[in-house]
């Protein structure tokens, strides 16, 4: 099924602090980031729609503040989010606008999803900028979004993304390979799963255990994402985004990550879906 990856026309890529960042310094790592633009660019220019989910706004905006522990209170996070996100947009834009390529700011929270007109909006919104021409760049609104309307985790919110745009394909960029049969920190013998057909129930107690150490958002929020991205009728690949080169490895079909088939479910409702999260 890797075969038909490079005949995706609308993907979602998704990067993590981690994966953007310097981990000893927090500061953004602009070599990683060159190359992943470089690569997005380059995919658009062959003719796919692309939108990018990215972290980073509490991030940068900590250490732009020069905070060393991670902010504890809402009001910090929020102000350093704040902070962050626009310096975190100005780089996108700088280094898109190298390659002549315009992109866009799109800041949801949950209630963006859950009411019918502002979902509606956001969906006409995505369409127009993706027949402009344009990469949206979408992140939480961290800034107002409290724990009643936050996705909580930036994995959920670029599956509700490719589910409302109409994403054919969902790339998760971690710091691991993919989905492992156990931690593969603590067991040796843990195995890479290659492909999912579908999430089992297994699978889904499996996350909930100890060993949920993939990336952020953890095995958890990656499966959820998945079974949202799936049912939408979107494909999702987890794969390692310390190397860039791994998306067009990906989306030439080589066998690296752990794929997620899609397998659309004729009465998807996503609002259902946030709405049962919690
Ligand atoms: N929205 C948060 C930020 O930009 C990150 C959430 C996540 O990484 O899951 O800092």
């Amino acid at each position: 099924m890797r075969s038909n990856f490079k005949d995706k026309k609308r993907i979602v890529f998704k990067v993590g602090t981690s994966t953007i960042t310097h981990e000893e310094t927090g500061g953004l790592d602009l070599v990683k980031l060159e190359r992943f633009i470089r690569i997005l660019t380059d995919l658009h220019n062959q003719g796919k729609d692309v939108i990018v989910v990215s972290s980073g706004a509490i991030g940068v905006g900590r250490k732009a503040l020069g905070l060393s522990k991670k902010p504890d209170s809402i009001s910090l996070k929020q102000a350093c989010a704040a902070i962050g996100q626009s310096r975190l947009m100005t780089i996108y834009q700088k280094l898109f606008s190298e390659y002549n390529q315009f992109t866009a700011q799109i800041l949801m929270t949950k209630f963006t999803i859950v009411n019918d007109t502002s979902r509606h909006n956001a969906r006409n919104t995505f369409e127009e900028l993706l027949n402009l021409g344009v990469i949206p760049i979408v992140n939480e609104n961290d800034t107002v979004a409290t724990d009643e309307i936050d996705f909580g985790d930036n994995d959920s919110l670029s599956a509700v993304v490719a589910a409302i745009a109409g994403a054919d394909l969902l790339v998760l960029l971690s710091d691991i390979d993919g989905m492992y049969t156990d931690d593969p920190n603590r067991n040796p013998d843990a195995e890479l799963i290659s492909y999912v057909e579908s999430i089992s129930d297994e699978m889904i107690e499996m996350a909930k255990g100890p060993s949920t150490t993939l990336g952020t958002g953890g095995m958890s929020a990656k499966i959820y994402a998945a079974g949202i991205a799936n049912d939408a009728g979107a494909d999702m690949a987890i794969i390692n985004g310390e190397d860039m080169d791994n998306i067009i490895r990906l989306i030439d079909g080589e066998e690296l990550g752990t794929v997620f088939k899609a397998h659309r479910t004729r009465h998807f409702h996503l609002k259902e879906y946030l709405e049962r999260k919690n």
